[in-house]
This record gives structure tokens, sequence and C-alpha cells, in this order.
């Protein structure tokens, strides 16, 4: 049988006790994390080596004694947070990330934790439970939370993997990471769409449907500007610039969250209509070492979309093809497939064929051609 993994993310509502809790937690695995990070910094700097994430582990008990208040959080935590840096090690020599930074209270305001089983008398435990008929999460430590989200939901069928339990702008969150048996419906290929991923719009269908990056007329960004104006005329540690700080942090949280629903929104509507999905591969890199993309809030990250088109497509049992990313698919009439060279101009937005005299509309053209592109790469995985 097929597993998928699936998130949830739940907005809990802890009592004052577990807040605190909560809280502590945070902050000794930010100990821990600091405290090991030094460590290896200092050890490599002595002796061009470092201790592995399991020696560290071993030492965990040892620290307990001497700091007792260490003792009092979920004791996972503090195994996952020395992970935690053990991988972002890893990432730094692989050169996916900078070298790991030291925790400070503002940022790392969340803490891992993994769902322990055991049996005992016959008994089946499990540090981590979801029970969504009652809406209640039990964490190691904090027993018994309430949650809101997945009204609809009552059960839940599948093993709790792990935890993130996030404080943010004083509101406490958790993502369960949940292996979730998958039942495949049956493939029938009745519909094929190709996109074309845009400049102007966000995406064009090749049945002319063009969807709109509606993100940009949100007025967030210009609350967050606004907001930031403020804050730079606020006294270093004053009330009113913390005050201000915590809305900044709402409004991006904010507008991380109707980006996240528009995404759902665009690609479940996407996977709903069609069989076969085609788009252009990505380069990725390339996307987000341009500025104006990365740092625009309000875009929509093209790579986001395809990452869920992704698991939606597999999870439904529906077909998503990526054609060559050098494919001319703007270049080429969709009509009498005559290549047009002098279309590399982007912003020549309509134009005629010259062999065989249809016009086009330079983005419908293109994902026309993409969905023929697609079209053909199913017939051949058909004939292979
Ligand atoms: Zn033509």
């Amino acid at each position: 049988m097929f597993t998928v993994l699936k998130g949830y993310f739940l907005r809990l509502y802890p009592t004052d006790n577990q807040k605190e809790l909560i809280n502590k937690t945070i902050g000794c695995t930010r100990f821990i994390y600091n405290r090991f990070l030094d460590e290896k910094i200092k050890d490599y700097k002595t002796s061009g080596k470092s201790k592995s994430c399991y020696d560290q582990i071993k030492e965990l008990p040892g620290l307990c004694k001497e700091y007792p208040w260490l003792s009092e959080v979920d004791s996972c935590s503090l195994r996952t947070a020395l992970f935690n840096l053990d991988d972002a090690y890893k990432r730094f020599f692989k050169k996916q990330n900078e070298f790991p930074k030291f925790k400070n209270k503002d940022v790392g305001n969340s803490y891992k934790t993994n769902n322990i089983k055991n049996t005992y008398k016959n008994k089946n435990y499990e540090s981590i439970k979801l029970d969504f008929q009652n809406k209640v999460i039990t964490l190691p430590k904090l027993k018994e939370v309430k949650f809101r989200g997945y009204r609809n939901k009552t059960s839940l069928i599948g093993n709790v993997k792990s935890a993130v339990i996030r404080r943010q702008a004083g509101k406490y969150y958790v993502s369960v990471l949940v292996e979730e048996p998958l039942l495949l419906p049956e493939f029938t290929p009745r519909s094929i769409v190709g996109l074309d991923l845009g400049i102007k719009d966000l995406i064009i269908t090749s049945y002319n449907e063009k969807i709109e990056n509606s993100l940009k007329s949100q007025n967030v960004q210009k609350r967050i500007n606004g907001l930031q104006k403020g804050l730079a005329r606020c006294k270093p540690g004053s009330k009113n610039r913390y005050k201000i700080k915590l809305k900044i942090q709402r409004a991006y949280m904010k507008l991380k969250n109707i980006r996240k629903h528009l995404i759902h929104d665009i690609t479940k509507k996407l996977v709903k209509e069609n069989d076969i999905i085609v788009m252009e591969d990505l380069d990725i890199k390339n996307m987000y070492q341009t500025h104006s993309i990365a740092k625009s809030l309000t875009n929509i990250p093209l790579a986001e979309i395809k990452r869920v088109l992704e698991y939606k497509c597999k999870w439904q049992n529906k077909k998503l093809f990526t054609i060559d990313r050098y494919y001319p698919s703007s270049q080429i009439c969709s009509g009498c497939g005559y290549q047009n060279k002098k279309l590399k101009d982007l912003s020549i937005r309509e134009w005629e064929c010259p062999k065989c005299g249809r016009v086009h509309d330079r983005d419908v053209n293109a994902s026309i051609n993409i969905m023929f592109e697609g079209l053909k790469m199913y017939m051949q995985s058909l004939v292979i």
C-alpha cells in the first residue's frame, strides 16, 4: 500500500501553564542548540574535528543534571534540537545553506518533538496523539492541548510521525506530520491542460483561462511598508516598538496565509478539472536568485505551485508532465508548427503567423504548445 506524508497545521489554545511550558521548551532547545554549536566551532578550531550528533546526544543526561531546568521539558525536543544542528551543518557542507547561526530570542520560536511509541503491559502508548473528534492534541509533558482547525475532519487514519510547536506573534500553533495510507482512484485520461507560467498573469491555460495573482491587489504589503516606517521612528527598546514589531509579524503571517490559500485554491481547481497537466520545467535556482522575485512579498513563487501540483497529482492519481524549459513554446505557431524566431522579444504580446496567418495571444499559444508536448510525452509513455 502507498503511503503519503501529510501535514496538519493547527492553532493551539494552551492554558497559561501550558504556554509557560511551551515557552520554556523553546528556551531550552535554543540553549542546547547554541551551546553545542559553540562547542562544535571551538572543537573545530582546536582540533579540526567536531563531535557527531550522537556523541552530543550522549551528553544530554549529564547536562540535565547540571541544569535541572532542562529536565522539566520534553527530552525528545532536546535531542531533536541536536538533529537540527547536525542538519544545518550538513546543509552548509553541501553548500545549500550559510553557516549555522546562533539562535536568538527573535527567531527559532519553535521546537520539534517526535512521536515515540512503546508497549507496556500489552498496551500501546504514543507520545503524540491527535484527536479530531474532541479537538485535542496530546503532546509530551504538555498533555492535552485544545486546538482548532479541520472542522469537518472527525478521525485520523494513519501514524503521527512528529510535531513542531510554534509560537508566532503571541499565538501558538502546531504542525503535525502524519503518514497516511493512500487509496489511489483509477486513472482515466479525459482532459489535458497546458500551463504557461506568465509574467503578467500568473498562469495561462491552454483553455485560454488567465489566472491572476490576486495577491498584488491586496493591501497587506502597503500596511507592512507603513508599519516598517513607523518602526524606524520608534526608540529602540520602547514599548511602542515592541507593539509595532508584533503588528508587523502578524501582517506577515496574514500575507503568508493568504498566499498559501491562493496556491491551494489554484492548484485544487487545476487538479480537479484536469487528468493530465503539463507545465514547463522551472529554472528554480535562477528564479530565486532574481532579487525582484525573491524580495517582493506579493509574488507567488511558481516553484511552490509546482511542488503543490506535484503532490496533489500524486494523491489523486493524475499525471503531471514537465517539458524542457528550452523548448521554444512561445515561438511556435500552435496552428501550423512554424517557428517564429522574432518572438524572443518578450514585449510582443500578440502576433500573426507569417505562414498560416493565424493571430495568436503569445501566452495562450505557448500554453497550447506546452499541452501538445505533454500529450506527446503521455503517448510515448503508453508505448514504452
Ligand atoms: Zn501558423
